[in-house]
């Protein structure tokens, strides 16, 4: 059905568009056998506690090592997904690989999980999540589910309803991406989101002028105004951290304190056995 609507699209010529479309096709024949064949891994990134650098949650990130080709990027990937349907069954996956790891970390520790506007959209998708967290014993309100604004501007009274449904089971929701594009604070209110993650290009910008901290320091203010906390994704460096704590976020994320990896290597830090001593941390 998505797959008609997708080549209604492409009426007219333009140079070098059989070709994309060829490569598309064959990344999505691709990716269909990936799911499939249970051929597709999931990556856990911390996000750590801004003020005592404690790990305080974990993202997962689906990874695709596509035979003959390596290592696609998500960002090319879910695009493809999203377009072809292909998008529920991933989701479902990776939410349930999620849950499967969850267990051996401590119970403190939250899951965040992204999930896209094609699959919160089938109405059926709050019964599914439901499932998974029952057949794996999860604690509902241990998930966060990470969703961008896209499908909320699109759609906003449809987003509002899946949204209360995910929350009438437990999970808390995160606008993701904040920053990005055209989302507002006010957003976070009529949606009823219980976080926000600000995006890494506004973590970049700090590097470009004393302004980019100026509306960065509002921002979070703003959404702290409204109780709800802020964390900040993308940080490399210590100044970055530093100055994001100082700004008022409360999680931060990134490679300085830990890259995605393999479950084992986050679950080895959860036990102790990953050879770092508590506060360095360098996963590769
Ligand atoms: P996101 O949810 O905003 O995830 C953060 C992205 O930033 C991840 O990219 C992560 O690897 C990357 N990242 C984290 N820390 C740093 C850092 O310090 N520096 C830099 N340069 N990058 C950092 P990734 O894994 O390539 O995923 C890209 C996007 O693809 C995600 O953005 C998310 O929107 C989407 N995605 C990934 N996994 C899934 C999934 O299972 N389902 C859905 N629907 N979307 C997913
Ligand atoms: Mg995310
Ligand atoms: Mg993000
Ligand atoms: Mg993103």
């Amino acid at each position: 059905k998505a797959k008609d609507a997708g080549r209604g699209r492409c009426m007219c010529y333009e140079p070098g568009m059989d070709a994309d479309r060829e490569t598309r096709n064959e990344l999505e024949l691709d990716l269909r056998q990936a799911i499939e064949n249970g051929d597709l891994r999931v990556a856990f990134q911390p996000l750590v506690s801004a003020s005592n650098r404690e790990i305080v949650a974990v993202e997962a990130l689906v990874r695709w090592n596509r035979p003959g080709h390596g290592a696609v990027s998500p960002d090319v990937f879910i695009p493809i997904a999203e377009t072809t349907g292909l998008i529920e069954p991933l989701g479902l996956y990776v939410l349930r690989r999620a849950c499967e790891e969850a267990h051996h970390w401590p119970a403190g520790v939250n899951i965040a999980v992204n999930i896209s506007p094609g699959q919160f959209r089938n109405p059926a998708f709050a019964d599914q999540v439901g499932a998974i967290i029952g057949e794996t014993g999860t604690d509902a309100s241990r998930i966060t589910l990470e969703m961008t604004e896209g499908y909320l501007i699109q759609n906003p009274e449809r987003a509002r309803q899946a949204i209360d449904r995910l929350k009438a089971l437990g999970l808390r929701v995160a606008l993701d991406d904040f920053g990005a594009g055209f989302a507002s604070v006010g957003y976070l209110r009529q949606f009823g989101f219980d976080r926000m993650k600000i995006d890494r290009s506004l973590v970049l910008a700090l590097d470009e002028s004393s302004r980019a901290r100026d509306m960065l320091q509002a921002t979070v203010a703003l959404a702290r105004s409204l109780d709800i906390p802020v964390t900040a994704e993308g940080i490399e460096r210590e100044d970055q951290a530093m100055i994001l704590h100082l700004c008022g976020c409360d999680e931060l994320q990134g490679y300085l304190f830990g890259k995605p990896m393999p479950a084992e290597a986050i679950n080895a830090i959860f036990a102790g056995t990953d050879g770092a001593g508590a506060g360095g941390r360098s996963a590769a």
